[in-house]
């Protein structure tokens, strides 16, 4: 296969195809992410999207699910995107789900007959990065976009009945912000009502603002312990049935997972446990990255 860099895909996409769609991200500004920081954004050519897309039907026998990264593919023109899902359904008729990872804004960009046409075409999952309900933290991280907005463009996902998974960053509001952060996350999600919420951990890479931050003490790392109290706090809130709930990423000190509401008690009961350990003390010993 053809890519350009290194390649980012949620966890539940570990075993599709994937196509680069786009380079890198439309945004590229927040604050944390280093992701694509040496990637100029474009979106590719339909016609190399789709050679690569013939590619890979060269070399892969049952391709049940295709997830077309970089970043934000949901950028791309809706009749772009529309001959790339049909060449799918023609070429792959055994694919079950196309994904992609989409902004606030190119949600938004999109009118939601045209979001019910790509769902018509095989878009079945737009991944959406919240990172935080807090209209303040949002600000500071350079989100490029206020809680409002979010809920509105994961509002518009949801009602076009395309299945929307939105990631949260816990500790993303340091030590300052660790209340506001579980409280008004879960203002959005309860508002959003998503089908899958995942919780990932703050790691600060190198070469970022918030490394800069972090360097200087201008912002404070949450403790395990903290972290844990600030999900805790996230749940206590959640009010959002069906809603499949992970924080079992790499990046977390200790993983959870359950459907929410039936699994709330038991999701809040594991985090109790969790405190109790003695191992949280020591910050880098229990992630796995
Ligand atoms: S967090 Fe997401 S939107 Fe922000 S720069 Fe990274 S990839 Fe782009």
């Amino acid at each position: 296969m053809r890519y350009e860099g290194a390649l980012y895909r949620p966890p539940s996409e570990a075993y599709s195809l994937i196509i680069q769609a786009t380079i890198g991200c439309s945004h590229n500004k927040c604050t944390f992410c280093s992701m694509y920081k040496g990637k100029q954004f474009r979106i590719r050519n339909t016609e190399e999207i789709i050679e690569d897309l013939a590619l890979g039907r060269n070399h892969y026998k049952n391709v049940t699910r295709i997830f077309l990264a970089d970043g934000d593919a949901l950028t791309i023109k809706t009749e772009e995107l529309v001959k790339i899902l049909k060449f799918i359904k023609e070429t792959f008729p055994e694919c079950e789900r196309v994904g992609v990872y989409g902004s606030p804004k190119s949600i938004l960009n999109k009118t939601s007959e045209e979001l019910s046409l790509l769902k018509s075409l095989g878009l079945g999952i737009i991944y959406l990065g919240i990172e935080s309900g807090s209209d303040k933290i949002l600000k500071a991280i350079n989100k490029g976009v206020n809680s409002k907005e979010i809920i509105e463009a994961g509002r518009k996902v949801v009602d076009s009945d395309i299945e929307l998974s939105v990631t949260l960053i816990s500790g993303i509001g340091g030590k300052e912000n660790s209340l506001e952060h579980g409280i008004e996350s879960a203002r959005v999600i309860n508002e959003i009502k998503p089908n899958y919420v995942g919780l990932l951990t703050l790691l600060v890479e190198e070469g970022t603002p918030l490394y800069e931050d972090v360097e200087s003490g201008r912002f404070q790392l949450l403790t395990p312990k903290e972290v844990l109290f600030e999900t805790k706090n996230l749940v206590e809130r959640l009010q959002v049935e069906n809603c499949i709930f992970r924080s079992n990423h790499a990046s977390n000190y200790i993983s959870l997972r359950g459907t929410l509401m039936k699994d709330k008690d038991l999701i809040l009961s594991q985090i109790e446990e969790g405190l109790k350990l003695s191992r949280l003390e020591d910050k880098d010993l229990f992630r796995r990255l």
